[in-house]
């Protein structure tokens, strides 16, 4: 059996934002339904244990929060600081407890990692992930996502040898070509990043989907069921905003069995 458990659902800044005081930030600081911590899910498998994707600032303490002192494996998206900025804390973990990190990620965002922190080398063990890899009896591919003004990132696509159960994890992506689409389709979950309700701003200057958008991008490749994580202070989840009945929000702490 195997667990997905959202540890983490916000954007590069999570929520709440330092500098704000509207009303989903005040939220936050307040009962904290909106409080978010930057993306990163669990997927707990009985036969390949503990993997994570993204490890970012708030990682030590979504560790905390799922109990856990050490995981077995990382994937990792892409090399922005909401996804990455907890690779130094997890090293140092590593090497206090003498046992090396394994992380796969594409081989351009290794060296982009490396590049950035190269010390990061002696204590975790980072393998390329542009072949599919097999983690229990789930194969793992990777592919090069838009990401807007921001660049690129990757998605992850996990399919069961066993059940057929397929679905990917797609956090932080706009404007994909057909091509970047294939992989998208014929799903059970997909996982979509989404920062906005509907982005007000230029369209060259965005780097995710907003909800808008992801409603229409379901309606095109028909998962059965999607789950948007990535999301800004813009994003009040006490709102239903009237979302089709298979398209929902995360929430810190939500597990679904896959
Ligand atoms: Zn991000
Ligand atoms: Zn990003």
């Amino acid at each position: 059996m195997t667990k997905l458990i959202f540890r983490g659902n916000g954007d590069s800044m999570g929520v709440p934002r330092i500098y704000c005081d509207c009303e989903v930030c005040a939220e936050a600081r307040n009962t904290g339904i909106n409080r978010r911590l930057r993306s990163s899910v669990q997927i707990e498998d009985e036969d390949a244990g503990t993997i994570w994707i993204d490890c970012g600032p708030d990682f030590a303490k979504q560790l905390e929060a799922a109990e856990l002192r050490e995981i077995d494996t990382l994937l990792i998206t892409h090399a922005h600081f909401d996804h990455i900025g907890g690779l130094v804390e997890w090293a140092d973990a590593c090497r206090w407890t003498n046992k090396k990190g394994r992380a796969y990620a594409p081989a351009e965002v290794i060296k982009e990692i490396l590049d950035r922190f190269p010390w990061l080398g002696n204590q975790i063990q980072f393998q390329s992930f542009d072949q599919p890899i097999q983690l229990g009896k789930w194969k793992v591919s990777s592919w090069r996502v838009n990401h807007g003004k921001n660049g690129y990132a990757y998605a992850f696509r996990f399919e069961n040898d066993n059940t057929d159960f397929k679905w990917v994890y797609c956090s932080d992506s706009i404007g994909l070509t057909e091509e970047q689409q294939e992989k998208l389709a014929a799903l059970d979950l997909l996982v979509l990043g989404t920062s906005f309700y509907h982005e007000p701003f230029a369209y060259e200057t965005r780097s995710v989907y907003d909800v808008v958008e992801a409603i229409e991008l379901v309606h095109k490749w028909k998962p059965k069921r999607t789950i948007l994580t990535h999301m800004s202070h813009d994003i009040d989840i006490r709102r239903t905003y009237n979302l089709p009945e298979h398209i929902r929000f995360s929430h810190t702490g939500l597990k679904i069995t896959l």
